[in-house]
């Protein structure tokens, strides 16, 4: 439910309803940023009377919020999260750039491809440690020793790095080598493995599992979210479909939509999406104008020798031709981001209002 204020309700007032509300049981989020004041509640709706806090002086109109997902919805939250990582935002005006090999394999591939993505200026590093592997007999990821290299190629190089865990252990042993918490998409339901991780201070980059709806997928994030980390970036990495020529179908139409319907920031993955490079640039480029606000693409120095996705790895090449692609678009995307950003915010608080 959101509690839509009269802005000239008073502070008593203000202190009065939140006793009565938190007497119910539920919680209160509260929102700023937005022209009206707003006030979110979450909690059973059999113990929470509307008529009663229509009632109550200074309150304006109280609304049932229909979907199922509330701290992750535009509407309990109109303004765009950023998250800030060093130097990094993400989910501002600029997209983020995420490159980086598929799993981290020795320590001098590591370091190669953090400098040669330095230098290409791409903004964060990527790195698997721990491999989701459909067969139990491939390359399972080095652990420890290839999360510390990781860290080390992406400190010298000024990158912060991002890293899968595959469990709550993992947690606690990639804390001091890594940045962000990647959670595969083999693990968006892993229920309590996002518990722990809402009990983190580090942000948290979720995966679409492969075949997740909309709302599924908020919900995973509404776990971490619930737990109090609110640093939760969104990524659509494809989903099943009977498509055949691609491993995943990337999935354009819910970029726009969770821009919509939250305020977290969205990331495509076209590597995962298409398994195939001949189509990765033109699945970014789309995505990037459609409003994502950033890329997560996997890159190797020879994709022929991978141990893992070489199929979907761009070389140095490719990569510099993706990124040489997108500066041609570049300023327009940021163009139609601005006039998105404005209208998605104004839409959240007209609703709530
Ligand atoms: C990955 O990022 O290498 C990965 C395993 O991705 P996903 O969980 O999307 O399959
Ligand atoms: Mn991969």
């Amino acid at each position: 439910m959101i509690i839509v204020l009269n802005n000239k309700i008073t502070p008593e007032q203000i202190k009065n309803l939140k006793t009565y509300i938190l007497k119910t049981g539920a919680r209160i989020h509260e929102s700023e940023g937005t022209e009206k004041k707003i006030i979110g509640i979450i909690g059973d709706k059999r113990d929470i009377d509307q008529m009663a806090l229509e009632a109550f002086p200074g309150v304006t109109k109280v609304i049932r919020i229909l979907e199922p997902y509330k701290l992750t919805s535009r509407n309990f939250h109109p303004k765009s999260t950023i998250i800030q990582i060093g130097n990094v935002k993400i989910g501002g005006l600029e997209p983020v750039i995420f490159a980086g090999p598929c799993s981290v394999e020795t320590e001098e591939q590591i370091w190669d491809i953090a400098r040669q993505m330095a230098k290409k200026g791409v903004n964060i590093l990527r790195g698997g440690v721990f491999k989701p592997r459909s067969s139990p007999y491939a390359f399972q990821g080095l652990g420890k020793i290839g999360a510390e290299w990781l860290h080390a190629a992406g400190l010298a190089n000024n990158l912060p790095v991002v890293s899968e865990v595959m469990e709550i252990s993992d947690i606690e042993l990639l804390y001091d080598y890594i940045d962000i918490f990647q959670v595969g998409a083999r693990n968006m339901q892993n229920f309590k493995l996002l518990k722990a991780l809402g009990k983190t201070d580090k942000p948290v980059f979720l995966k679409r599992g492969i075949a997740a709806t909309l709302n599924e997928f908020l919900m995973s994030a509404e776990y971490i979210l619930s737990e109090g980390n609110d640093k939760v970036m969104l990524c659509e990495r494809g989903i099943r479909t009977f498509v055949e020529f691609t491993r995943n179908t990337f999935d354009l139409n819910i970029v726009p939509m969770i821009k919509n319907v939250s305020h977290l920031p969205i990331i495509i993955d076209p590597s995962h999406a298409t398994g195939r490079t001949d189509l990765i640039t033109a699945v970014s480029l789309g995505g990037l104008t459609a409003g994502a606000d950033g890329l997560m693409v996997e890159v190797h120095p020879r994709p022929y020798e991978a141990f893992s996705d070489g199929n979907q790895s761009l070389t140095y090449e490719q990569m510099n031709s993706l990124l040489r692609d997108w500066s041609t678009i570049r300023e327009s995307v940021i163009t139609l981001r601005k006039k998105k950003l404005k209208e998605v915010e104004k839409n959240a608080s007209n609703y709530s209002g």
